[in-house]
């Protein structure tokens, strides 16, 4: 099935039920609702001239029209490709560039960012050209831009000018052009979170995203009668498809509480909205577990939800369990190659496995872990994390060599995750094989010091990496966010470590930090830190 086959399936179920909240937009669709602000937009590409498997980008934080457009581009068959709202020029570019894009949909301005003033700068023969007829040195495919702001620059189109287009294409034209689309298709190219270095292009199915969407809500047991706050970033899988997708699937509605996530506005969307469920990545939950305010929202209303995307602290599951009602939340593991979850926990897992592994794997999908060799390792051995099945990229867009060093001939997703597995098929995410460290000899994990940091009472969050050390090899520095209002000298932490974890594992250098450098995702960037400390260290 194709994703337009579902949305069509979806709004003939459930027309009259909420299908989408924009909170900071104020804005609310039915199911029957935004099915027509779809089609219109699908139409309206169509007019635009943008056949099947051409790409359209779209460079915006959350709001109503990315929902719509992702919709009307999969009905159209045109691909989306997600542009991170917090790139700048240079990434832009190279993401338009890189893809090939026909058009670009934009914000005008967000947070400080003037959208507007880049994309001038970008394009500067925008501003006399006709609509539509760009002819750019920089980026010869690129036909023109489609402004989501009220006042569109010169040479822009506007989204309501987009829409007008609609009344040259009939609804004919787009139920014939939606009947030619195969489910095997590209419909999306998705920039990996730039977590560990460049981003790469992703490019993925209707087939791989949409089923991918459908199982990650079944294993939450979504329904009609759920309503998902979805405060990540929907140009990430963790929101377009695991949010989005998921609820598409089984009718649920969408909110989204702020354009960017801020932990007031989701706070406040789950209690306003009387929400049964709830995403983020763990720094979102820790911002919203230390908010000053969180004691004054009833959140009771919540059921269940995922926390994914990077390392979940056990101790952070557990206070999500226990002061958000949160009974069900599960952790999902993947990565936006495999579109993107391949492992979860289940509603049936005990409590222990719940907050310590990320589960099994998903229905549909096999997981392995191999040595450096890419033999099997035996159970609870550490190796790399492989994934195959269904939900796994068709590959990297135009980069055949990335593509073969991450996907073997047997489509095995190679994913650069260290990972144990037990007898019964619980996986365990050790970290990333680029973060371990070797400290004299001794591999050590990032993630086991920063677990057991965590059991002190003042530790908010904590990152642990290491750096170049002329004696060891390698020096474990420790960065650490204290609960507000709390004080402690690096030395007590480190004598706190003395005689609890080898000495072998124990911080050398602690640092006292306010934030981590973060995507906007809200995925620490371990190289960035490693990069500021290895100047800070000399
Ligand atoms: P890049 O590939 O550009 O460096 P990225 O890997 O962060 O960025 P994503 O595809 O968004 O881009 O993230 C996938 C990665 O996130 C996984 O490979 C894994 O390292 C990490 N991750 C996701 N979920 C979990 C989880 N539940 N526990 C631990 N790590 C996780
Ligand atoms: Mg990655």
């Amino acid at each position: 099935m194709t994703i337009g086959a579902a949305f069509d399936r979806t709004v003939a179920r459930f027309a009259e039920r909420e299908a989408l909240v924009v909170r900071e937009q104020g804005l609310r669709f039915t199911w029957a609702e935004l099915a027509a602000a779809v089609d219109r937009c699908a139409r309206a590409f169509i007019a635009l001239g943008l056949q099947p498997g051409e790409r359209l980008g779209i460079w915006a934080p959350n709001r109503a029209e990315w929902t719509i457009a992702q919709f009307a581009s999969a009905k159209a068959g045109v691909v989306l490709v997600n542009i991170n709202p917090a790139y700048r020029l240079s990434e832009l570019e190279y993401a338009l560039k890189q893809s090939g894009c026909r058009w670009l949909i934009c914000a005008d301005t967000f947070k400080s960012s003037d959208y507007h003033g880049m994309l001038g700068e970008l394009l500067p023969e925008l501003a006399a050209s006709a609509i539509g007829a760009l002819q750019s040195h920089m980026l010869p495919e690129l036909r023109g831009v489609i402004s989501l702001g009220a006042q569109p620059a010169d040479g822009m189109l506007g989204w309501q000018q987009l829409q007008a287009l609609a009344e040259q294409v009939g609804a004919e034209q787009l139920r014939e052009c939606g009947e030619r689309l195969q489910f095997d298709e590209p419909i999306n190219i998705q920039y990996t979170s730039g977590t560990t270095g460049f981003p790469k292009g992703a490019t993925l199915s209707h087939y791989n995203i949409l089923n991918n969407g459908y199982l990650v809500g079944e294993s939450l047991g979504l329904s009609e009668h759920d309503r998902l706050v979805i405060p990540v970033p929907l140009y990430h899988c963790f929101g377009m498809v695991m949010g989005n997708l998921g609820c598409l699937t089984h009718g649920t509605t969408m909110i989204y509480p702020s354009a960017a996530f801020e932990p007031l506005a989701a706070l406040q969307a789950v209690a306003e909205e009387r929400a049964s469920a709830l995403y983020g990545v763990p720094t979102m939950f820790i911002a919203m577990l230390d908010h000053p305010e969180r004691g004054g929202f009833d959140l009771s209303s919540l059921r269940t939800g995922i926390m994914a995307g990077a390392t979940c602290p056990i101790e952070v599951m557990k206070r999500v369990i226990a002061e958000m009602h949160m009974k069900e939340v599960q952790i999902a593991y993947g990565m936006t190659e495999t579109s993107p979850v391949s492992t979860q926990t289940g509603p049936s897992d005990d409590l222990e496995r719940r907050v310590t592994s990320v589960g099994r794997t998903q229905p549909h999908l096999e997981s392995k872990i191999v040595d450096e060799h890419g033999r099997i390792v035996p159970r609870g051995t550490i190796g790399e994390l492989c994934t195959r099945g269904y939900s796994v990229m068709l590959g990297y867009w135009n980069n055949p060599e990335a593509t073969r060093e991450a996907l073997d001939g047997a489509r095995w997703m190679h994913t650069g995750d260290l990972a144990t597995m037990d007898a019964e098929g619980y996986i365990r995410i050790v970290g990333r094989n680029k973060d371990m460290i070797i400290r004299g000899g001794e591999n050590v994990y990032p993630r086991e010091v920063e677990e057991f940091l965590f059991t002190h009472p003042a530790v908010a969050d904590v990152q642990v990496i290491g750096v170049p050390d002329s004696k060891y090899g390698e020096e474990i520095v420790a960065w650490v966010k204290l609960h507000p209002g709390q004080a402690v000298e690096p030395e007590a932490l480190r004598s706190y470590c003395k005689g609890r974890i080898a000495h072998f594992k124990t911080p050398r250098h602690i640092k006292f930090v306010d934030d981590f450098p973060m995507t906007i995702s809200g995925k620490v960037q371990k190289f960035r830190m490693r990069e500021i400390s290895v100047l800070e260290l000399g």
